[in-house]
């Protein structure tokens, strides 16, 4: 561990240095903050390089006369250096948190100040890039080295601030693979309820960064185990089983997509809707996208149908099922519970694949019109009978697709 050994690395970083060393040049307080010095301090590449300083937004404005002010947040200026963002955020004191998620008021303070109003020990902590020195008032530097997520101040007064820092809590303790100090987390359990009144936007985005990351079973287990799940999607499991599904996606599937692990988070809670129940109500507490609700209700919807008819489903269908989007998510997630399942049907897919799961329609409903069939409900009917049947390899060309066109056509007096 160390500030040292990641030095001058990432241009990012230098692009910082440079920033704050222009405002130190002008008299002014300007040290790394929060994020990027604890992930310094840990050897892990900083995502951004947060300045703070003593110096007013006008005054930043002065020294950087393209600095702009960031929307809603006090006293925050970005300013671009070689091409890197970095924002300049003036110390600031915070007023009551009488609604629990937003302070009444900010006003200007000192860096002493600024660290006390922070969430966590190793969030608290400042790098003076110029005298190459570390600012920590909270035993930050400790906590870091023994993997201890701490809260600043009195944990109980600092979660019920701001509830949503629980779930910050839980999120840097799965990264990190720390523990949460005893303290702050039975301050947690004792207001874990207070999530409720968080805005839906905050909880969803603190969910979704928790569990895309590879720990993401680590966060299921402590959001499970301090009650969090329960507040967050409203519901509690009888029988919690741990996080076999979630951890299947670990390695193999890093890089899953969200709706293939909040199917897993679904399973691992054994959540017993109908998947289309459960995605509309997650929707809702996660401010999940359409696209992520759709993905969570196939992965689901399949892996039911995987379980009760696929056997009986023939040739065809069993094709049209493996050539869905969402199919070897939920193949990989069944073989959690069912393992000689998932590989029946795998050796299956296999199989069936060198003769096409999707292959192209030999016959489509321009082809119908112009060997004059009468444009009509039944056209699709038709169709799709015609693809089970190239499925199935029971034709093989655009005649044969248009012999059996025409002879389910009689069939089923559809020219009548
Ligand atoms: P990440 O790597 O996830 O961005 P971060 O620590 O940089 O982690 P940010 O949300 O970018 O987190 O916030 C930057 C800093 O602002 C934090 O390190 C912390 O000091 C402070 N901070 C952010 N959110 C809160 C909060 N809800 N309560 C108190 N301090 C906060
Ligand atoms: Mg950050």
């Amino acid at each position: 561990m160390g500030f040292e050994s990641a030095r001058g690395r990432g241009s990012a970083e230098q692009a910082a240095q440079e920033v704050a060393a222009a405002l130190q040049d002008n008299g002014h307080q300007a040290v790394f903050a929060g994020g990027c010095v604890r992930d310094r301090m840990l050897g892990l590449d900083a995502e951004d390089f947060d300045i703070a300083t003593s110096a007013t937004p006008e005054e930043v404005q002065a020294i950087f006369p393209k600095a702009r002010g960031v929307g809603e947040f006090f006293g925050v200026m970005l300013i671009y250096n070689r091409g890197w963002p970095i924002q300049v955020a003036t110390f600031r004191t915070e007023g009551p948190y009488s609604d629990h998620r937003r302070p009444d008021h900010v006003s200007a303070a000192t860096i002493e100040e600024d660290a006390a109003r922070r969430d966590f020990t190793m969030n608290g902590m400042y790098w003076d890039p110029v005298a190459e020195q570390l600012l920590d008032f909270h035993g930050g530097e400790g906590d870091l080295a023994e993997g201890v997520i701490r809260a600043i101040g009195d944990p109980a007064a600092r979660l019920e601030e701001d509830h949503l820092r629980m779930l910050r809590c839980v999120r840097f303790a799965a990264r990190f693979s720390f523990r949460i100090a005893d303290e702050t987390e039975r301050a947690i359990t004792a207001h874990r309820s207070g999530l409720e009144g968080i805005s839906r936007e905050r909880i969803g985005e603190e969910i979704r960064r928790m569990l895309l990351h590879d720990n993401r079973a680590t966060a299921a287990k402590l959001l499970e185990q301090l009650g969090l799940a329960e507040a967050v999607l409203g519901k509690s499991v009888t029988g919690w089983a741990g996080t076999p599904h979630l951890e299947v996606l670990t390695g193999a599937m890093t890089r899953a997509h969200y709706a293939t692990v909040l199917s897993a988070w679904a399973m691992d809670r054994g959540e017993e809707e109908s998947p289309s129940e459960l995605a509309m109500a997650w929707r809702e507490r996660l401010m999940l996208s359409n696209d992520d609700r759709d993905g969570l209700v196939e992965v689901l919807e399949i892996a039911v149908q995987l379980q009760s008819d696929w056997a009986d489903l023939g040739m065809a269908g069993q094709k049209r099922l493996a050539s869905q989007e969402w199919f070897e998510a939920s193949v990989l997630l069944l073989g959690v519970d069912q393992p000689e399942l998932a590989q029946q049907v795998d050796q299956r897919v296999e199989s069936l694949r060198p003769s096409g799961l999707a292959p192209p329609r030999l016959l489509g409903g321009m082809d119908l019109m112009e060997a004059g069939f009468p444009p009509g409900p039944s056209f699709s009917e038709i169709l799709e009978a015609v693809y089970d049947a190239q499925l199935e390899g029971r034709i093989h060309s655009e005649a044969e697709a248009l012999d059996l066109a025409k002879e389910i056509w009689q069939k089923t007096g559809s020219g009548n």
